[in-house]
């Protein structure tokens, strides 16, 4: 049985004083007894604050990206062991605007991912299609060509310490959801895919989905079989919205 996980991407999105007051928020409305994990990937420069204020709480931290390198001279790069410092324990890599806007290619989110795994935080690795890749009958071949590139890298293994985030291109942050079922198609892939070379690692993977999730939308979306949670991006930077979404998972 999978316990499901919701992370809010703050993006780069709020002030110093505006941040310290979400994850309060955030944290204060977590319940006791809730029963899925909870995580926030906030900007780099909010994870100080953020780190001493979920400490000792259930709330868990995160970071938008990570180095493909320990140290060096990498400018404008955070490593995997400055990340530990703060006591994070989650790093997206591959997000698609990282993909799109800054070029990341698969090599270099495989390469992230790589990092991540040595130095002890679970990469959560974005992966999904735009939508012309939809529209031309192309989305299980993206899938394949991304997931691919991290399993040629890493092992098949890597993936019992990772989570996946299926997030079709086309619905983060334009209101456009995928429909439970287009989502719980490509999840169902990604773990078919999986299983194909370890069945074990396939059940046991946390595969979220993310793409405009909001309070309305979410349990149905997480109700899905191979639906663990989410990531959510705009619903996360109000704390009502994101803790409606926990609740639903
Ligand atoms: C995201 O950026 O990962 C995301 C899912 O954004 P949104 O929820 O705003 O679509």
């Amino acid at each position: 049985m999978r316990r499901s996980l919701v992370i809010g991407n703050w993006k780069m999105h709020g002030t110093r004083t505006s941040n310290r007051e979400l994850i309060t928020q955030i944290q204060t409305g977590l319940n006791e007894g809730q029963n899925c994990d909870v995580a926030v990937c906030v900007p780099f420069t909010a994870i100080p604050d953020a780190s001493a204020t979920v400490a000792n709480s259930t709330l868990r931290l995160g970071a938008q990206n990570v180095a493909n390198a320990e140290q060096g001279a990498y400018t404008g790069e955070v490593s995997v062991g400055m990340l530990s410092e703060y006591d994070c324990q989650y790093a997206l890599v591959g997000h698609s605007e990282r993909r799109q806007i800054y070029r990341e290619t698969d090599e270099l989110v495989a390469e992230r991912y790589e990092y991540a795994i040595k130095g002890g935080i679970t990469p959560v690795l974005c992966i999904g299609e735009t939508d012309e890749e939809r529209e031309q009958g192309k989305t299980f071949a993206v899938i394949d060509e991304q997931l691919s590139a991290v399993i040629n890298h890493c092992g098949i293994d890597s993936l019992s310490k990772a989570v996946i985030a299926y997030e079709p291109v086309w619905a983060i942050g334009t209101g456009k959801t995928a429909t439970p079922d287009q989502a719980q198609e490509v999840h169902a892939y990604i773990r078919n895919q999986i299983a194909a070379q370890n069945a074990d690692i396939a059940e046991k993977l946390i595969i979220l989905y993310g793409g405009s999730v909001k309070p309305e939308n979410a349990a149905e979306l997480f109700g899905r079989d191979d639906i663990d949670g989410g990531l959510i991006g705009g619903a996360s930077l109000q704390a009502d919205s994101f803790l409606a979404i926990i609740n639903a998972a």
